[in-house]
């Protein structure tokens, strides 16, 4: 059975949105646009008329950096946005449901709950290392599970699931569900983007994003990557002209420049930053835990998580503090080497000892 039998059958009945021809040299009046372009800014395409509905060169450029065709691509808001696309693609409210190792990125839950799909959550344990077991996914899908949500890294815990695991996940529910591998932190990491995979599992889903690794979070652009009749589904879902003409020329812009280099230059100096203070931080004595990452973030246990939060607070240094089940853990995102420094001062403040 096809993957794409798995979604609202809603969703199957429609098709994308066609936008009014986009021809140049030709007087558009078939789009009643304004005739009148403002001149703000400093863009190549007038404001005053649309932007392509789908941009295709960026389609083809960001296919191309993450090893996919064209057609498997869909460029989205964010990949936030894509996840959004996905459970509205998958999931019929009220009936279907995600299944998501736990705790992992919230917004899986905060989509499925606004679709008003159901959540099954499958505890990972802190002291397993946030280990996802394959074989408890699966057994944790039920009926109406129509997609499995992977984060590798992981965030909040920075972990990864081995290629060999997710391979498993995805052939187990090869016919039962989506498998959606979000990989926002993949380039902090060792590991190969699944991408590569893609033409092998009709069911594997991947989110890439503009807005980590290549420093553009601002611009909110991200991707969904999977078969090409997948992808068709949620351009049918996704908002016509979604991504906004600046938005477009910036990130063609970026494609075309050395940004680019300079972006994964960053990341190796994240990366060597990230293992010089992991070190630094484990050998604080109120710091109990610091667990290895793949991410441009960690994630360590403390004795006093509190304090240690309202003494960076008072460094003017943010950290994430979660609760729940991770009362007693704080995720730090490596940043420059001097705002690491700065977070370096605030924590050895903690142990009497000035850190030099
Ligand atoms: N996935 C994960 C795991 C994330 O941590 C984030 C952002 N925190 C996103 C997706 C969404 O990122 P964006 O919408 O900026 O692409």
């Amino acid at each position: 059975m096809s993957i794409v039998k798995l979604a609202r059958a809603e969703i199957q009945a429609l098709s994308a949105y066609h936008a009014a021809a986009q021809v140049d040299d030709t007087v558009r009046l078939n789009a009643n646009e304004s005739p009148v372009d403002s001149a703000v800014g400093n863009f190549r395409r007038p404001l005053n008329r649309y932007p392509e509905v789908r941009p295709q060169w960026l389609q083809d450029a960001l296919a191309a950096r993450f090893g996919c065709k064209g057609d498997q691509l869909l460029v989205t808001r964010g990949s936030s946005e894509a996840i959004d696309l996905i459970i509205r693609t998958f999931c019929s409210a009220g009936r279907d449901n995600i299944v998501m190792p736990s705790p992992s990125f919230s917004m899986y839950r905060h989509y499925a709950l606004i679709q008003g799909a159901g959540v099954i959550d499958v505890a990972t344990s802190a002291e397993h290392d946030f280990e996802v077991d394959v074989d408890t996914l699966v057994n944790a899908c039920d009926d109406a599970t129509r997609i499995v949500f992977i984060c590798s890294p992981n965030n909040p815990t920075g972990t990864r699931v081995p290629r060999a695991d997710l391979i498993r996940l995805i052939k187990a529910r090869e016919k039962q569900s989506a498998v959606v591998v979000d990989e926002a932190y993949i380039e902090f990491g060792s590991e190969a983007s699944i991408i590569e995979l893609l033409q092998d599992h009709p069911n594997l889903i991947v989110l890439r994003t503009l807005s980590k690794a290549l420093g553009f979070a601002g611009a909110r652009c991200g991707t969904v990557t999977a078969a090409a009749e997948l992808i068709d589904l949620f351009s049918a879902v996704q908002a016509p002209y979604a991504l906004a003409t600046p938005v477009v020329e910036c990130i063609e812009d970026l494609m075309r420049s050395d940004q680019l280099t300079r972006a994964e230059q960053a990341v190796e100096e994240i990366v060597v930053e990230r293992n010089r203070i992991t070190a630094a931080i484990a050998a604080y004595d109120f710091v109990l835990k610091v667990w290895p990452s793949d991410a441009n973030f960690f994630l360590i246990r403390v004795s006093n998580a509190e304090q240690v939060m309202n003494r960076c607070k008072q460094h003017k240094v943010l950290l994430r503090h979660f609760g729940g089940e991770l009362a007693d853990c704080i995720r730090i995102t490596v940043g420059s080497q001097a705002d690491n420094e700065r977070l370096l001062n605030a924590l050895s403040s903690l142990t009497g000892k000035p850190y030099e």
